[in-house]
């Protein structure tokens, strides 16, 4: 009668086991986890805690592809800011979507018609979508620019189309800075900055833009993505530092490093 007992209790215990496993479902796609807010997932993208992997899909109309030197600047800066083991970019040719502008409402229908890759068991996916198309809310008249948009979690925007009539602005900055600079800012709000997911250890907010840094040359200033007053800032890094593209700040870094980050 005792063995009987502990063989029960055994046999209860592997059938609670096994249907603990059955709960995590591992292979399974689930894309709620790649649908929330903007720097919603900062500390699994920053730390190795959930996911070891991290997928970055780069979908980009025929004819937008970003530059090689951009995708590996935006690789080294994954690297020198996550604790990721492997990280890995995967490029995906698209036809347009033959729209004059994009709003953001297209934008996140295109990403459900076109994204293939979701979170998966220790593999966390982002996506990258490379516009042909302005964003609606630009009017040149008055300066106003949207070089790209985090719009959730592990989603953003790269106006391509924006970003190339950019670059024809200027002999001192060349697409790949303008690319390298608006996909690593983007990255950063995907990282949580600022206060975005991510608490500010000391207040570098700045009040005209929130979530954007205040500090005077950091990767975070809202020019990074608004495009005004970009090439200024970018001469002025030049000049100060002999790299275009600004690099984070210590207020910044020091965000990140509080929320799992290097
Ligand atoms: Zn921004
Ligand atoms: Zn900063």
């Amino acid at each position: 009668m005792k063995n009987y007992r502990t063989i029960f209790f055994l046999l209860f215990i592997g059938f609670t086991l096994s249907c603990a496993d059955d709960d995590a479902n591992p292979g399974e796609v689930i894309k709620s986890a790649n649908l929330l807010t903007t720097g919603a997932s900062a500390n699994d993208i920053l730390s190795n805690a959930s996911f070891t992997r991290l997928h970055v899909e780069m979908a980009y109309v025929v004819g937008f592809r970003p530059t090689d030197e951009a995708i590996s600047n935006l690789e080294t800066f994954l690297r020198e800011r996550t604790f990721k083991d492997e990280i890995e970019i995967i490029l995906r040719p698209l036809g347009s979507p033959e729209e004059e502008d994009l709003t953001i409402t297209e934008i996140v229908e295109l990403e459900s018609d076109n994204r293939t890759l979701y979170n998966l068991d220790d593999m966390l996916a982002i996506y990258i979508y490379f516009a042909d198309a302005p964003s609606e809310g630009d009017d040149p008249d008055e300066g106003l620019f949207t070089l790209g948009a985090s719009y959730r979690n592990t989603s953003m925007i790269i106006h391509e189309s924006t970003l190339r009539e950019f670059a024809t602005r200027s002999v001192l900055v060349s697409l790949a800075d303008i690319e390298s600079a608006t996909l690593m800012h983007e990255f950063g709000h995907l990282f949580g900055l600022v206060n975005l997911g991510t608490n500010p250890v000391n207040n570098h907010i700045d009040p005209d833009s929130p979530s954007h840094c205040n500090e005077a040359v950091c990767l975070m200033r809202a020019e990074l993505e608004f495009g005004m007053g970009m090439m200024s800032i970018m001469e002025k890094n030049m000049l100060a530092k002999g790299a275009i593209v600004p690099d984070l700040d210590a207020e910044c870094i020091l965000d990140l490093q509080n929320n799992g980050g290097r």
